[in-house]
């Protein structure tokens, strides 16, 4: 093993996995092993709504039944408030920062664009309040803190970065997603500046995950410039969908592991059934997660990622 490559497992413990967050946790751990590199596990548990321990729990045991284990870790990002203050500090200081009074339904305005991720591109309303406004509205009511992205004609607010699956990429910061949070109103550090400080702290080097965030990954990497940090690679897989053509999401929970768990063998043909979407195991075939690794490969992956991944319910394998 060597620290190379260092991938992660990034899970949020807001339910049981589904085959779709397997999936990318698969393609992650496998472009790792494959590269004979390290894998790190993080807890994503800043949300104390959104979280629970018992899914954590869970979380874990389910990775180890599939065979997909970590080098380090579990960090848990609830613990990590430290590090992110001082991130948050770092960019205060380059005067990049600034709080934010607008409510929900002001950002959610019905004129104003949206970014591909559906988050409405801020149109900077309190991007230049006077000290002595900011002093009324925090009386109020608390702000949240937005980063300023460079106007969209300075090209250092143009971010371009090659997905290993995806390809090319390219985000104008202004145009497409404006100035983002690190921080929300009620105090919850905002997921784009903990993950870029976690994935740097913890030395990853490949990030690998569900193509639901290629569209934040443009924000990251402003932020690892910014904060002076290396860019890691990116590479994002393909989202499965239920036969009925819905997103896989933690709701379903016949589409989740728990379900799999009680209802099938073992874990290799889950595996199977996920490495087959992407032309890395026969259909129907059954496959352990070690088994994988030296079939792994970023071309074939690719290959197969145009069409659509359907992930059947464990009631119809037959
Ligand atoms: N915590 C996120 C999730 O569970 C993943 C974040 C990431 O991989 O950057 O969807």
């Amino acid at each position: 093993m060597d620290d190379t490559v260092v991938g992660r497992f990034a899970p949020t413990p807001s339910g049981r996995m589904h085959a779709g967050n397997v999936f990318s946790a698969l393609m992650a751990w496998l472009d790792a092993r494959s590269a004979n590199g390290r894998m790190v596990l993080r807890i994503e548990d800043l949300d104390p709504r959104a979280s629970n321990p018992r899914n954590t729990e869970l979380l874990m045991d389910d990775l180890r039944w599939l065979g997909l284990d970590w080098d380090e870790g579990p960090y848990f990002q609830s613990r990590r408030q430290e590090v992110y203050r001082e991130a948050i500090h770092a960019l205060d200081e380059q005067g990049l920062l600034y709080p934010c009074f607008c409510t929900r339904a002001e950002l959610h305005a019905a004129s104003a664009p949206h970014a591909s991720d559906g988050t409405p591109v801020y149109a900077g309303t309190c991007r230049d309040l006077s000290a002595d406004e900011v002093a009324r509205r925090a009386a109020l009511r608390a702000p949240a803190t937005r980063v300023r992205v460079p106007p969209a004609d300075d090209p250092a607010g143009t971010i371009e970065f090659c997905d290993l699956v995806y390809g090319d990429q390219r985000e104008v910061l202004a145009r497409d997603c404006g100035d983002f949070l690190v921080q929300r109103s009620d105090a919850v550090i905002a997921y784009q500046l903990a993950v870029v400080v976690d994935d740097a702290l913890m030395g990853v080097t490949h990030v690998v995950r569900g193509q639901d965030l290629l569209s934040s990954s443009a924000r990251q990497i402003y932020l690892q410039h910014v904060l002076g940090y290396e860019n890691p690679t990116y590479a994002h897989v393909p989202l499965l969908v239920a036969s009925d053509g819905r997103r896989l999401s933690k709701r379903d929970r016949d589409l989740d592991v728990g379900y799999v768990r009680a209802h099938d063998n073992g874990p290799q043909r889950l595996l199977g059934r996920l490495a087959a979407l992407v032309g890395l195991a026969q259909v129907g075939e059954s496959v352990s997660a070690d088994a994988l690794v030296e079939r792994f490969s970023w071309d074939v992956v690719r290959a197969h990622a145009a069409k659509t991944c359907i992930f059947t319910k464990v009631a119809d394998w037959g």
